[in-house]
């Protein structure tokens, strides 16, 4: 693949979807992006262009379109790649976190035995909107003694100001509005 895919590409290729899943919000919606060969591609090569092999021990992904960009980026880093699972998902003893989200609440859970203290961690989701979902996940990877090197997005809305909630972490998105 020749050409470096740009954000301008990606940003063109995600759809908006007004109203769902409820009057007013405006949902982003990835799967064009994920659909093109190149696009997904290049999507992870700049969610990870970063780190080189070897420098990232877990790739840290939030349920459930986070899974997708995480699972690829830590195949790509060499890295293994952890879940942030939705509350009752995850089979063995886990962590838990309480948290807002832009629309409803909800509660996440991470394994405890998931990440090894002191591990290097690139934590990936889909879209920062409020920050809670992703503030709730540094919160579970924080208790089980990680670092966090990089936080990742594919989309930031802007206007909510989600980074807000992750302070004193380095915040990366490829797609603002
Ligand atoms: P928040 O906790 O408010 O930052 O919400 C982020 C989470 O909710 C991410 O996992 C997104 O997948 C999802 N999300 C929130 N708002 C949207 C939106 N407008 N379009 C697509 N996904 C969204």
């Amino acid at each position: 693949m020749p050409n470096p895919v740009t954000t301008a590409e990606i940003a063109a290729a995600i759809r908006n979807v007004p109203d769902f899943p409820k009057p007013g919000i405006q949902f982003k919606d990835i799967t064009p992006v994920l659909a093109d060969a190149r696009l997904f591609a290049g999507t992870i090569d700049l969610l990870t262009e970063n780190f080189s092999p070897g420098e990232i021990d877990a790739v840290v992904g939030i349920d459930a379109r986070g899974f997708i960009f995480a699972a690829a980026a830590a195949l790509k880093l060499e890295a293994g790649f952890v879940p942030v699972r939705k509350k009752g998902k995850l089979p063995h003893t886990t962590h838990e976190e309480d948290y807002a989200l832009e629309y409803g609440h909800a509660t996440i859970a991470m394994h405890i035995d998931a990440l090894k203290p002191g591990a290097r961690v690139l934590l990936i989701d889909d879209l920062l909107a409020t920050g809670g979902t992703a503030a709730a996940a540094v919160s579970l990877v924080k208790k089980l003694g990680a670092e966090i090197l990089e936080v990742n997005f594919l989309i930031e809305l802007k206007f909510l100001d989600g980074r807000a909630k992750l302070k004193d972490l380095p915040i990366r998105s490829l797609v603002t509005y």
